[in-house]
């Protein structure tokens, strides 16, 4: 059987998507992806790479915008000659420009003004960044119209399209050839033009179920994972889209008869609309396989709750599971929740292992993360 990797992924198919967070003012979507005859294999821990089309409005307006007509033949790095409409849909990036972009447009434009500004820009990273964040290279030329480009002089401005990983949320062990992820769908406004993230946007809104063969492989994780020994307790804490492995930890635990007991935290915006699976976690604590589970809605009271303030208000017991031997995961928001959870954990140690700060940010960087491996964090 052909081995599919990412260099050579599989085209899959989604059988099945619904969102699980109706009413929200959110829009995330649970799709579960088929991978019979595939040969892929996975473990709960694991990530689904997926390659993204491009917006076919998009790229038509791109197409427009530069003043070409779409079958020009281009070169393409790790491609080939190809159609230039090929090219942008499936292999380059164009709704967000690159600084190679801007550097071209730079090169064009005719001393003055908007040359200086964008020079200058182009010297600092951080406001080169946010101008980026918010343009594609329509909204570029679209400030510099008199600039012109040929089709394979812009190709050679744009980056390759690269996957998106997403977090497996099922264990194979339950789901068998399919593969469940947990996704929010990214969507914003810029220069009054809807725009959507290349991924979630293609899957939301343009993926056909059970018709679109959308390419696929496994990341496989290397520490991310279960304890071998099942007898060991674990500790998740997962809000929003981090709650995706921990669906497939359970099934798993529950599946292989762990003994070791489960706690989840949970928290997102609202109890009744973005409770994500909630009524599998019901099922799996009648069933005895989650233990505990422990929620923070942050907008259903004035005072913003986040899951981190429950993990401090279960201080005593937490320790008491980490001095056993319990596991402790996070999973999800890197910029803030990450950070928050591994600072309470600190104060955590300091307080009920009675260690001075230096101590604790030992034990848990050093003795928790490095050489125990029991800390450990898949977050983005
Ligand atoms: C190991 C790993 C696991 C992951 N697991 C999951 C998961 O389980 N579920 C999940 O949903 N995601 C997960 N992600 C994130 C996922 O890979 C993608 O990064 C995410 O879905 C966005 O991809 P996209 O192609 O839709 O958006 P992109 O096209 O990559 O765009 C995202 C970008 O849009 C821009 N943007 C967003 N909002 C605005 C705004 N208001 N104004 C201007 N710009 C804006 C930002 O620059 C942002 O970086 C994971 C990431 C990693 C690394």
């Amino acid at each position: 059987m052909t081995k599919h990797d990412r260099k050579n992924p599989f085209l899959s198919k989604i059988k099945e998507e619904y969102c699980i967070s109706e009413n929200s003012g959110k829009e995330t979507n649970h799709y579960v992806f088929d991978i019979e005859r595939s040969g892929l294999r996975y473990k709960p821990g694991d990530s689904l790479g997926v390659f993204p089309e491009n917006d076919p409005e998009l790229i038509s307006l791109t197409i427009n915008k530069l003043g070409f007509y779409g079958n020009e033949d281009v070169e393409v790095k790790g491609v080939g000659k190809i159609e230039l409409r090929d090219a942008l849909k499936t292999e380059l990036t164009i709704h967000r420009a690159g600084r190679k972009f801007v550097v071209a447009v730079v090169g064009k434009l005719p001393e003055g003004d908007e040359k200086n500004k964008l020079n200058e820009l182009l010297e600092d990273r951080d406001k080169l960044e946010e101008y980026l964040n918010v343009r594609d290279c329509v909204d570029i030329i679209n400030e510099n119209p008199d600039v012109v480009f040929e089709a394979q002089e812009f190709v050679d401005t744009l980056q390759n399209i690269t996957p998106r990983l997403y977090s497996i949320s099922s264990s194979p062990k339950v789901h068998g050839d399919e593969v469940h992820t947990t996704i929010a769908v990214v969507r914003y406004e810029n220069f009054e033009r809807k725009r959507s993230g290349l991924t979630t946007g293609y899957l939301a809104d343009r993926m056909q179920v059970k018709e679109t063969e959308i390419p696929v492989y496994i990341q496989a994780t290397k520490e991310f994972i279960l304890p071998k020994d099942g007898s060991k307790d674990v500790i998740m804490v997962g809000p929003g889209t981090g709650i995706a492995p921990f669906r497939a930890f359970i099934e798993e635990r529950e599946r292989t008869h762990s003994t070791g007991k489960n706690w989840l935290f949970f928290g997102d915006w609202y109890e009744e609309s973005t409770f994500f699976y909630k009524d599998e976690w019901k099922e799996f604590m009648k069933r005895g396989s989650l233990n505990k589970l422990t929620t923070a809605f942050s907008r259903d009271q004035k005072k913003k709750v986040y899951v981190q303030h429950r993990i401090e208000q279960h201080s005593k017991e937490i320790w008491k599971w980490i001095k056993k031997g319990a596991y402790f995961y996070v999973c999800g928001d890197k910029e803030y929740m990450a950070k928050d959870v591994h600072e309470t954990l600190i104060k955590i140690v300091e307080k009920e292992g009675k260690m001075n700060r230096e101590k604790a940010e030992e034990y848990v960087n050093k003795t928790l993360m490095k050489e125990e491996k029991r800390y450990l964090r898949d977050v983005y």
